[in-house]
């Protein structure tokens, strides 16, 4: 089984101190600032942690190797799985202050993460903000074997296909780097299409239409064509709205294709060709004739990934849950294939 999706926690920002420059050491000693303050899973909240995971050496899940094994990599046998790190640098509006965390972030992961675990992959920390810093930041250090990805939170001030993201999506392309877009991100910019919600509830199942706007924008704006090697990643978006997205996104371009002549084919076939989504969580309908139907909608086998999201919690049953009722085939290309060759794994 490869996990696309496990988290890799910085607990404060005192775990980065070893990587961060003298400079930003002494911001850090002699000021307020403490890192990023934003996150995308609010602490003590059900869908945040799951409750049925034990200590290890008295730290919280997520926040050392040692925790990662014991939870994840070890009870479930992984061949690899793939740190999502979370830090919401994104909302730091000090450019210098978010490259810097970037880059320590980086310089962690690989001290203390890859290198001495050869299961561990991950996606490179950005300060996504600053397109032109993250691909800087990405050329840094992608040279790192470890490194299969870039991470970017799926909110974002403005859609990922524009042009102004061009140097990043160039940058993860050239490295060949599945640019991953992970639930949460843009702080200060209401967390639904519609305006400022009420509750945490409405912010988690809005998230899904995050994920199609951005989908929307990749293909609309030609990025598929312009960096033909480009592999994006849904990662926390849930799957079971993608079929009639697609069927609604074909439709318009059919009507609407003179607008944008770049996108030379369906937005289905790009989606299809360069897209795959994590599986957690799962947001299908629980009965396995209405969920095969579903996944039949889906249009091909290659397009989920298993992933547990740990230390998040999206289901009351193990983190190894899968669906009930998929068949043998769909789950051998799910639990590992379909990541292998996404992320290109097989070396
Ligand atoms: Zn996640």
């Amino acid at each position: 089984m490869i996990d696309c999706d496990v988290h890799n926690v910085v607990a404060t920002i005192d775990a980065l101190e070893p990587y961060l420059d003298e400079h930003w050491r002494e911001v850090i000693a002699t000021s307020q600032f403490s890192g990023p303050t934003d996150q995308p899973h609010p602490p003590n909240l059900a869908t945040s942690l799951r409750d049925d995971l034990e200590l290890v050496d008295g730290r919280p899940p997520g926040t050392t190797l040692a925790s990662m094994r014991a939870h994840v990599l070890d009870p479930l046998n992984l061949e690899a799985a793939i740190l999502s790190c979370d830090y919401g640098i994104e909302s730091v509006h000090n450019p210098d202050a978010a490259a810097a965390l970037a880059h320590a972030v980086n310089d962690w992961q690989i001290a203390e993460w890859l290198e001495p675990e050869p299961r561990l992959r991950a996606a490179i920390a950005v300060p996504s903000q600053q397109p032109a810093l993250s691909a800087q930041e990405i050329d840094r250090v992608a040279g790192h074997p470890g490194f299969v990805a870039v991470y970017l939170p799926v909110r974002s001030a403005v859609p990922y296909g524009n042009r102004m993201w061009w140097p990043l999506l160039k940058a993860a392309a050239a490295r060949d780097l599945v640019v991953e877009l992970h639930f949460g991100g843009a702080p200060g910019l209401p967390p639904t299409a519609s305006g400022w919600p009420t509750s945490w509830l409405e912010e988690y199942v809005g998230m899904a239409s995050a994920f199609q706007s951005q989908l929307t924008s990749l293909v609309a704006e030609g990025t598929f064509d312009q960096f033909p090697g480009l592999r994006v990643a849904l990662i926390e978006s849930g799957f079971a709205w993608l079929p009639a997205f697609m069927w609604r996104f074909d439709k318009g371009w059919r009507g609407l294709r003179r607008e944008v002549p770049w996108t030379r084919r369906p937005p289905s076939e790009y989606i299809r060709e360069h897209v795959r989504l994590a599986l957690q969580p799962v947001d299908g309908p629980a009965h396995p004739d209405a969920l095969l139907a579903m996944l039949d909608q889906l249009g091909s086998d290659e397009l989920l990934m298993f992933s547990t999201d740990y230390p998040h919690r999206h289901t009351d049953e193990g983190l190894a849950a899968l669906p009930a009722g998929l068949p043998d085939g769909l789950a051998t290309k799910l639990l590992a294939a379909n990541a292998r060759s996404h992320y290109r794994l097989d070396g």
